[in-house]
């Protein structure tokens, strides 16, 4: 089908998605791509003039043009949630009430580079990041590593956590790359290097996990128990710690799993403690005390049946 924007067999929006969406001029002439076939596509409304010599699909993402408009790629937790990576809410769990949210409804964090230049334009309440990193076409979104020490910078040392263990589960960083994270972050932050796996699948194991390490609650993580199945935690040897996640748990029928794992792993001397998304997040003072209380009672069960079996 012939349209006003082809020549040939190149359309402009076929090179613009080559590009993420966004290209420069230069890019859409290195195509064979001529400025009037440009100025068309513009005039039709397929394609978006984003500012002088840059050009955008029409239906591009909105933060991808916003950063385009700015001079750059969309950083920080934006790109993060763009390669897939799970981000707390971290309006909720944020430690510094200073410390700027990086939830979906705050400004966009957009990055051009040590040397890149800023450029103004309607409505900017964007951020900039400067690191140094590869610049590729220019315009999109970073990738996770350069987008993982941005979002260090910007969010909690708790919302860092949980988007690097959610990177290491989902493969798209590897120990290798935690090994280049340590020569770019801080100090302070290169325990969490230490005490991330990728293993937490949930994204609120990884929380829950933090705040126990630094309470001294050693767990065990994503263990398997014969005749059970794999739990989330253990702690101290008896205790079966689950994380329901947000939306996965509900109904009848997961309830009667559950309550017949339970009982399984009752049966084999484990107590089991559940929580969810809202108790970890919203109310974790409730959780620490229900965990705290069942050591304390486990460690007098223990101190008890061992003062018992010296006395025989
Ligand atoms: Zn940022
Ligand atoms: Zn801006």
């Amino acid at each position: 089908m012939a349209r006003a924007s082809t020549i040939g067999q190149v359309s402009i929006e076929r090179v613009l998605a080559g590009y993420g969406g966004v290209a420069r001029r230069s890019q859409l002439e290195a195509h064979g791509i001529r400025r009037a076939a440009i100025a068309r596509a513009v005039a039709e409304g397929e394609v978006i003039l984003v500012r002088k010599g840059v050009y955008a699909l029409a239906l591009v993402d909105p933060e991808v043009l916003t950063a385009a408009r700015h001079g750059g790629e969309v950083a920080c937790a934006g790109a993060l949630r763009r390669h897939g990576v799970w981000i707390l809410d971290d309006t909720d769990t944020h430690a510094d009430a200073d410390v700027e949210s990086a939830a979906p409804s705050s400004r966009p964090h957009v990055w051009i580079g040590p040397s890149g230049r800023q450029h103004a334009h309607a409505a900017c309440r964007c951020r900039t990041h400067h690191e140094t990193g590869e610049r590729g076409a220019g315009f999109g979104f970073v990738d996770v590593l350069l987008a993982m020490i941005q979002f260090a910078c910007c969010a909690s040392p708790e919302a860092f956590f949980v988007a690097l263990e959610s990177s290491l589960h989902l493969g798209l960083i590897g120990f290798a790359s935690l090994r280049r994270l340590r020569g770019r972050l801080p100090q302070r932050l290169h325990e969490l290097l230490d005490l991330a796996d990728d293993r937490s699948e949930s994204g609120l194991e990884s929380p829950l996990k933090l705040r126990l390490r630094r309470r001294g609650i050693a767990l065990a993580s994503q263990v398997q128990i014969e005749g059970v199945g794999r739990v989330d935690f253990v702690l101290g040897g008896r205790i079966i710690l689950e994380v329901d996640g947000r939306l996965n748990h509900d109904g009848a029928s997961h309830r009667h799993k559950d309550l017949m794992r339970d009982a399984r792993a009752a049966a084999l001397g484990y107590e089991t403690l559940r929580f969810d998304y809202a108790m970890i997040v919203h109310d974790w003072p409730t959780v620490l005390a229900a965990i705290e209380g069942r050591l304390a009672a486990l460690g007098a069960v223990v101190q008890g049946a061992s003062a018992v079996a010296q006395d025989r």
